[in-house]
C-alpha cells in the first residue's frame, strides 16, 4: 500500500446523487497505516441532515418502496447482495485503507464479511416476505387482524470497527420492511459506503430511500437524532454516545435500539481442549486488532492450568504477524485512530501501575509508522483495576486465574457491562450451568464469532438495549397495530 495513495473527494448520497456538503466544508481521511491524508470528506451539519430527511420522507409517502409488494423489495436486496459480493475486493480495498483491518488470507471468490455483509441484505429480504400477521376470529361477531407496517424514516448512526458488515446489519432490515434511511457512518470510515450507495442505485432501488450523511457525530448525528422527521435511531457504538442519543430522542419519545460496547470475559476450564482454547481466546483478543465489540478481552483461567495457559497463549500471540494490512500474511492491523492509539497506549501506562505486563506493551518491531499496538496481556492484577473494567478496544487482555465454576461466575459478572461470553470445556454441565448464570446477551461454548442471523443479537447492562437479528429487528423497524369489524353472525 502506497502513502501516496489518494482518492476523490467523498461526498453525502441524498436523493440518489452524490452531494457536497451545503456549507462546503469538509475533513481529512486518514489512512491508519501510513498516518497520511487519503481524501478530503464532506463534513454534514443540519443543513445536509433536513435535505438527507426531506428526501427519505418523500421517498416513503411516495410509496414506490414502502408499498411496494415485498418480492420488489426482495428483488433489489438480492440484487444488492450479488453486487457486494462482486465488489468484494474493492470494498476490502477501502475499508483497510479508512480503519487499517487486514485484508486477510487470499481466498477464491468474495471476502468472507462481504459474503456476511451479502447474507445480512439476504436474510431480511426473505424476512419480510415470508413474515406474517395474525387474524383472529374471536366468533362468528368479531374479525381483528395485526399489520407490521413499514413505519418511516430512521437514523442509522454506525461505527467504524467493521463498517460494512454492521451498516448492512441495520439497513438491510430498516429498508427490507420499507422504511427509508439515513445513515451516518463514523468520521473515521467515511471511503466503503460510497460503494453501498452505487450498489442501491443500481439494484433499483428507487432515489431517497437510502441516503448517507457523512460528518463529525457532535454536529451530523446529533443533527439527526433531533430531527423531528426521523421517528428511530438505531445506533452501534459507545454506551457514552448512546446516552447522549437517549437524551436527545427523550423529548420526541423516539424509539432507540442500542448496540454498544463490551469487557466479555473468555472462561477456560481445565477440562478444556487447550489445542482449540488457546487460539480461540487469542482470536477473541487480537482479531481486528481487539476492536471488536465482542472480543473476549477478560480471560478467565482455571488455576491449575494457568501457567500452562500463559505459556501457550504467549506462542499464540507470537503468530499475530503486524504489518501492512494489505498484505494477505498480516494478521495484525493498526488501530483506526491516532485519538484510539493514545486511547490504547494510555491504558497500557495504566496496566503497569495496576498490575504487570506478561507481554506486548509496546509497538512491534520494526513499525515505526502506524497506529500499531502489540498483542499485550495484562496479568497479576485485579478483577476491580480499571483495566479489567472499562472497555480499551485494543489487543489487550487481562489474565485471571479462577478457583471453580462460582468463582469464574462471580469474576465475570462483575462487570458494568454483558455482550458475551465464552466458555471452555468439554462438560456439558458446566456448559450448561454457565450460559445459565452468565450475565450476557450471548454465549458462545467452546467457540466464538458464529452467528445464526435468526438469534437475537445484543447485550445486557451496558452493553445495549433492545436486540437485532431474526424477527426483532422487525419489531424495531415496524409499526404493529390492529383493525376490527364486527361481521354478521347467520341466523
Ligand atoms: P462512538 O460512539 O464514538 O461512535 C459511533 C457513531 O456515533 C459514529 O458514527 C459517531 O460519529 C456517532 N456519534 C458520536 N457522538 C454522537 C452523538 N452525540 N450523537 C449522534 N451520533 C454520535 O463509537 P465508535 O468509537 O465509533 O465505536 C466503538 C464502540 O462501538 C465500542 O464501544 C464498541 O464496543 C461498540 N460496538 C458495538 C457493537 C455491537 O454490536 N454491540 C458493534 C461494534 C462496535
Amino acid at each position: 500500500m502506497s502513502g501516496a495513495t489518494k482518492l476523490p473527494p467523498q461526498a453525502h448520497f441524498i436523493d440518489g446523487k452524490f452531494t457536497p456538503a451545503a456549507s462546503g466544508a469538509t475533513f481529512d481521511a486518514v489512512n491508519p497505516y501510513t498516518e497520511t491524508v487519503t481524501t478530503q470528506v464532506a463534513r454534514g451539519d443540519a443543513a445536509d441532515v433536513a435535505n438527507a430527511v426531506a428526501a427519505a420522507k418523500a421517498a416513503f409517502d411516495d410509496g414506490a418502496w414502502s408499498r411496494a409488494p415485498a418480492s420488489f423489495r426482495r428483488k433489489v436486496l438480492f440484487k444488492a447482495a450479488d453486487l457486494i459480493e462482486a465488489r468484494s475486493a474493492e470494498i476490502i480495498r477501502l475499508q483497510t485503507l479508512e480503519m487499517g483491518g487486514p485484508v486477510g488470507p487470499a481466498h477464491p471468490g468474495p471476502h468472507p464479511i462481504m459474503s456476511r455483509s451479502a447474507w445480512n441484505l439476504r436474510f431480511f429480504a426473505e424476512e419480510q416476505e415470508q413474515a406474517g400477521d395474525h387474524a383472529f376470529n374471536r366468533d362468528d361477531s368479531l374479525l381483528t387482524y395485526t399489520m407490521s407496517d413499514a413505519a418511516g424514516v430512521f437514523g442509522l448512526i454506525t461505527p467504524w470497527n467493521a463498517p460494512i458488515m454492521l451498516s448492512t446489519w441495520k439497513m438491510a432490515p430498516c429498508l427490507a420492511y420499507g422504511n427509508s434511511a439515513v445513515h451516518k457512518p463514523s468520521e473515521l470510515s467515511p471511503l466503503s459506503i460510497k460503494i453501498l450507495c452505487e450498489i442501491f442505485a443500481e439494484a433499483g432501488m428507487p432515489d431517497g430511500v437510502y441516503n448517507v450523511v457523512q460528518g463529525l457525530g457532535k454536529e451530523a448525528g446529533v443533527a439527526l437524532v433531533e430531527h423531528k422527521d426521523v421517528i428511530g435511531v438505531s445506533f452501534t457504538g459507545s454506551p457514552g454516545t448512546a446516552r447522549d442519543i437517549a437524551a436527545r430522542a427523550a423529548p420526541q419519545l423516539k424509539r432507540t435500539s442500542f448496540e454498544l460496547g463490551g469487557k466479555s470475559a473468555n472462561i477456560i476450564f481445565a477440562d478444556a481442549d487447550l489445542a482449540k482454547a488457546i487460539p480461540g481466546a487469542a482470536m477473541g483478543i487480537f482479531m481486528n486488532s481487539g476492536q471488536a465489540c465482542v472480543a473476549g478481552s477478560r480471560i478467565l483461567v482455571q488455576r491449575s492450568i494457568y501457567d500452562a495457559f500463559l505459556e501457550g497463549f504467549a506462542k499464540a500471540a507470537s503468530m499475530w504477524k503486524a504489518g501492512d494490512p494489505s498484505d494477505h500474511g498480516t494478521r495484525l492491523g493498526p488501530l483506526v485512530s491516532k485519538g484510539q492509539y493514545d486511547r490504547v497506549t494510555g491504558y497500557l501506562d495504566l496496566a503497569r501501575q495496576e498490575g504487570r505486563i506478561l507481554f506486548g506493551g509496546g509497538r512491534p518491531a520494526g513499525l515505526d509508522t502506524g497506529y500499531f499496538v502489540e498483542p499485550t496481556a495484562i496479568v497479576d492484577v485485579s478483577p476491580d483495576a480499571r483495566v479489567c473494567q472499562e472497555e480499551i478496544f485494543g489487543p489487550v487482555a487481562t489474565i485471571l486465574p479462577f478457583d471453580d465454576a462460582d468463582d469464574a461466575l462471580r469474576i465475570a459478572n462483575n462487570s458494568s457491562f454483558g455482550l458475551a461470553g465464552y466458555v471452555w470445556t468439554r462438560s456439558q454441565d458446566t456448559a450448561h450451568y454457565m450460559s445459565h448464570r452468565m450475565q450476557t446477551g450471548m454465549i458462545w461454548i467452546n467457540s466464538g464469532f458464529d452467528r445464526d442471523l435468526r438469534q437475537p443479537f445484543g447485550g445486557m447492562k451496558n452493553s445495549g438495549v433492545g436486540r437485532e437479528g431474526g424477527n426483532l429487528s422487525r419489531e424495531f423497524f415496524t409499526t404493529t397495530r390492529f383493525a376490527s369489524f364486527p361481521l354478521t353472525p347467520r341466523k
